[in-house]
């Protein structure tokens, strides 16, 4: 017997705990596949996979509700493995240690896997409960969700029939989500003359340190400093003062986060040289003022160094300096639906001289709808386009555009309330979900998030709160009770005859 083997519901449970002696990092899934397909054989069930490594198990309809909707339970099968760096943890063949801590199960040293192994552990607990009576339930197991989304990406819309799904990866109780936002990344490289630096200057280390950051898609709407946005204006305000040379420019440097810092190298004539020192600080206070408490670590400096060799040509630098300033950055539209959602975001995520007198610029888009995130990224183009840069997109992922008409969030809710006494909140998040995918290559399917509460996901930190898994699984039964049938309904109204 396992130590979770006493918590509530047990199955749900005393499958979780299976699960953990499970390994399964993302695109090292295979045990958990062989587990999941040996799963069906012991209970009778179907169950098939497609070449990218999905798994659909099928519970069919108990007799006299075959007329119900066939309803897609989908969780993914692989963790992120992260560990504490002096926990001894093989991945490939240790098993998760679960633990039981003040009212949450954690793992010793390592992520316990609830994102998404709960997720698995509900769609077992359905599959084998024969007491269950329901209409055709396709289970869903994607592979490789944490680090690509290949599963997704590849799952072929004749996997499963069913076109109403419960997603069972999410990490806040109480809230059901209905739509997540597509991304993609627009790249501009920018090409420039190395030209020697002039007698009689001096060099200068600027650098902007100490700004929140943040993920580019939660906290894009939080108003915090953007570091290369903000060098780029104390060298626009100098270099229109003062003949400026500049040798660097580099800030930021994961896509998918607002950029922290920043560093920059001129060369300005030595006769400038307080001024310039004078005007770069002025900026202190010029941030203070427009930023107050929410950065109040920004830090600002410049050093004097010895003059650099060499920097880009003036006209590269003047398209440079002019096309970062006019690239959008931040929010640039929010839902006309739901309040309080970023519907169309961008972030300028980064900028590096990487070599070969090239200057990359690294922005990402975000929105629920794919015509926003693709005029977005063209106004981003534009801006490095009229600077000369050579541009390129990434196919990105598709969002998941809400819909407050829903059946299956009007079902949703309606079980929430009558369970729990009280209306959950309905929200849609503002970075992406598998649900993107699904939605884009399912036409017209009707879909849902929501989980237990799981905090620290993709840290050895994570943890799941043991009262909310309850509440979760009598949310999730009580829905899949609730799917009505299948068909087109009878008008009520009888023909009238002519008269
Ligand atoms: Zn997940």
């Amino acid at each position: 017997m396992g130590i979770l083997s006493e918590l509530n519901p047990a199955p749900i449970w005393i499958y979780f705990e299976e699960i953990c002696r499970i390994p399964r990092l993302s695109k090292n899934e295979g045990k958990i596949r062989s587990y999941l397909i040996n799963f069906a054989s012991e209970h009778n069930l179907e169950s098939k996979e497609d070449s990218a490594g999905n798994i659909l198990i099928i519970k069919p309809a108990s007799p006299g509700l075959e007329k119900r909707k066939t309803i897609v339970l989908q969780s993914h099968m692989d963790m992120v493995g992260e560990k504490n760096a002096d926990f001894p943890h093989n991945w490939l063949t240790d098993p998760i240690v679960p633990f039981i801590e003040d009212g949450y199960v954690r793992a010793r040293g390592t992520t316990l896997g609830a994102d998404d192994g709960i997720g698995i552990a509900s769609q077992l607990a359905v599959l084998s409960d024969t007491n269950l009576k329901t209409g055709k339930i396709e289970c869903l197991f994607t592979v490789d969700e944490e680090s690509g989304m290949t599963g997704a990406i590849n799952l072929k819309p004749d996997f499963f029939e069913g076109r109403t799904l419960l997603n069972l990866d999410s990490e806040d109780e109480g809230i059901l989500f209905i739509g997540c936002a597509g991304g993609m990344d627009t790249v501009g490289d920018l090409t420039y003359k190395n030209v020697s630096v002039q007698k009689g200057m001096t060099g200068f280390e600027i650098s902007i340190t100490g700004l929140h950051g943040g993920h580019s898609g939660d906290e894009i709407h939080k108003g915090f400093g953007n570091s290369v946005k903000l060098m780029n204006r104390i060298l626009l305000d100098i270099s229109n003062h003062f003949n400026i040379a500049l040798n660097r420019f580099d800030g930021g440097n994961l896509r998918n986060a607002i950029p922290r810092e920043a560093f920059a190298v001129i060369a300005v004539a030595k006769s400038f040289k307080d001024k310039v020192i004078e005007q770069v600080l002025n900026f202190r206070t010029v941030f203070d003022e427009e930023f107050g408490e929410i950065e109040k670590d920004l830090k600002i400096s410049i050093k004097e160094i010895e003059p650099p060799l060499s920097a880009m040509d003036k006209e590269t630098q003047v398209k440079l300096l002019s096309s970062i300033s006019c690239c959008p950055h931040g929010v640039f539209a929010w839902s006309h639906e739901m309040t309080d959602l970023v519907e169309t975001s961008t972030n300028l995520a980064s900028i590096n001289f990487i070599g070969e007198n090239k200057i990359r610029i690294i922005t990402t888009q975000r929105s629920s709808l794919e015509s926003s995130k693709h005029d977005v990224a063209g106004m981003v183009e534009s801006c490095m386009k009229l600077a000369g840069a050579k541009v390129v997109h990434s196919d990105g992922y598709p969002g998941w555009k809400p819909s407050l008409k829903s059946e299956i969030l009007k079902i949703t809710r309606k079980s929430y309330l009558n369970l729990f006494g009280r209306e959950p909140l309905v929200r849609a998040i503002h970075a992406g979900l598998e649900c993107g995918l699904i939605y884009e290559n399912f036409k017209g399917i009707d879909m849902i998030s929501f989980g237990p509460s799981i905090r620290g996901a993709h840290t050895p930190e994570e943890k799941i709160e043991i009262k909310t898994v309850g509440m979760f699984w009598d949310l999730l039964i009580d829905v899949i009770n609730n799917i009505p049938d299948n068909g087109i309904r009878k008008s009520p109204k009888q023909a009238q005859p002519r008269v």
